[in-house]
């Protein structure tokens, strides 16, 4: 998911709304806006993408400085609109509304306690049930009971909160989800607005500058006394997600420090060192792929080229929760250019291989496009466990390199040779050159490679509360 969250702007739902727009790549089942005048509070949601969902007479109804927006891409809970956020609660704590980016894990026994003190769900995501805790806080201010409430949930959360006239912000103990703060600097003696967003790519939408990283287990509040910031947790050990630097991230966003393009193409000039192959061409699969195939072929030598055009008004596949929907899209997405590929032994570049049945149909287009030979080259070590902390993988069953070889993957998607970067390579290529700001090997996740998980998982989908 996308988070975003505005202070202190006369129009701080149309910032929120180009943030969401820069940040669609993260989510795009739904989206929603919700704003804040000091008095009211009014949201606007919807299902699909933020430009269909909010035109401009509908950002009209969202008057107020301060705003909260969220893109959706569902983990837990169905994707639907009654999921979609901000969620807002009315509480004895006040107005609450919130957007989270992650999945929680290891709720415990909160929901049956939340619900024997009165609490009822209005949706079957696992973000609500943050909002619970804090309106059954026993702490007597605010931002007590919202520490009191973070400290109890596991898993992952970069998250925005709004009330009538606070912002909040807050990323789990573990760092497993980008979350960064801007600031847009007042005219003529006004006060600055604050910005977050999970991408710096969306502050540069709105003339923002990056100011900081939200650290991890630490909640960030901005009002009219200005930003204030505490830790609720310090006792974890830092697990930021690797494959936001690998696949979900912008390349023209800064995250946990350090500059996505600069560990993609590094990824890939690794990639090249540690499994070259004699070719004509190198080819990105679009667009996750591109970034990477630069850098191997600027390591390599092997001529750059796109050699697969890619339908931008289809939607990243992957991202749709329908099996059947991924299937009839890859066919709709890529198209091979036979001009380039004919005659032409062919280096495929890919970030991940996740069931191995779109690589295979790129692999056959690509071959039935003229190319002799066709080698798949992986910017990632292979996906062995499903993610628990926000991303969207399949279980271990689907997962093609739980269950195969990188041997039997290769003959399965009908290539000529498939090689993956080495686990010491992403690390490698994700902190090379950081000296100050960027994050060192061991604070990153990379369980999904691994299946070491930095944190206990339970499948919350069992206990998660059913709509009401
Ligand atoms: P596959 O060959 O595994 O079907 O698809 C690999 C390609 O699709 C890659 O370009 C990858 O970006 C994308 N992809 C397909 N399904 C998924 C998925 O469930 N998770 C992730 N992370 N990527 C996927
Ligand atoms: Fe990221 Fe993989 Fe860890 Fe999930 S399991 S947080 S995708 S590195
Ligand atoms: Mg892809």
């Amino acid at each position: 998911c996308g988070v975003m969250a505005v202070y202190n702007h006369p129009d701080a739902a149309r910032l929120t709304y180009w943030g969401l727009y820069a940040l669609q790549h993260r989510g795009q089942e739904s989206a929603g806006i919700a704003s804040a005048d000091g008095q009211n509070v009014n949201d606007i949601k919807g299902m699909g993408l933020v430009s269909e969902i909010f035109k401009d007479d509908v950002l009209l109804q969202l008057p107020g400085h301060m705003a909260i927006g969220h893109s959706r891409y569902s983990t837990t809970g169905d994707s639907a609109l009654l999921n979609a956020q901000p969620i807002s609660v009315e509480s004895t704590k006040g107005l609450i509304a919130i957007a989270h980016n992650g999945n929680l894990t290891n709720l415990g026994n909160s929901k049956e306690r939340l619900e024997r003190d009165g609490a009822i769900f209005q949706t079957t995501s696992d973000s609500e049930i943050i909002i619970q805790l804090i309106a059954h806080s026993k702490e007597t201010t605010l931002v007590d009971c919202i520490a009191d409430s973070l400290s109890q949930v596991d898993g992952a959360f970069s998250i925005v909160m709004m009330t009538r006239n606070r912002i909040f912000a807050a990323r789990d103990p573990h760092g497993f989800r980008p979350l960064s703060m801007g600031r847009i600097a007042g005219v003529d003696g006004a006060p600055d607005t604050f910005v977050f967003a999970s991408e710096t790519c969306a502050f540069d939408l709105l003339h923002a500058k990056y100011e900081r990283d939200v650290k991890p287990g630490e909640l960030v509040m901005v009002s009219e006394d200005g930003v204030t910031s505490r830790y609720f947790n310090t006792d974890e050990k830092q697990a930021s997600c690797v494959f936001e630097h690998v696949y979900f991230a912008r390349p023209d966003s800064r995250i946990y420090g350090r500059w996505v393009q600069q560990s993609r193409e590094e990824m890939g000039r690794t990639l090249s060192r540690e499994s070259g192959v004699p070719a004509d061409l190198i080819v990105p699969v679009p667009d996750s792929g591109v970034t990477a195939a630069i850098g191997y072929a600027s390591e390599s030598g092997i001529p750059f080229n796109l050699g697969l055009i890619r339908n931008h008004y289809v939607g990243r596949t992957f991202i749709q929760p329908e099996q059947r929907v991924r299937d009839f899209g890859v066919r709709m997405k890529l198209n091979p250019v036979r001009s380039l590929l004919e005659g032409k032994r062919v280096i495929l570049v890919d970030d991940s291989i996740i069931r191995g049945t779109t690589s295979r149909k790129i692999v056959r287009m690509v071959r039935a496009a003229g190319a002799t030979e066709v080698h798949m080259r992986i910017s990632c070590p292979p996906t062995i466990s499903p993610c628990f902390y926000g991303v969207d993988t399949p279980s271990t069953k689907d997962l093609i390199a739980a269950n195969n070889t990188v041997a039997q993957i290769c003959a399965f998607i009908e290539a000529d040779s498939l090689a993956y970067l080495s686990h010491d390579g992403l690390l490698h290529s994700c902190t090379l050159g950081e000296k100050e700001g960027g994050l060192t090997k061991d604070s990153f996740c990379t369980a999904c490679y691994t299946g070491i998980y930095p944190s206990q998982v339970v499948d919350v989908t069992e206990i998660l509360p059913a709509p009401q």
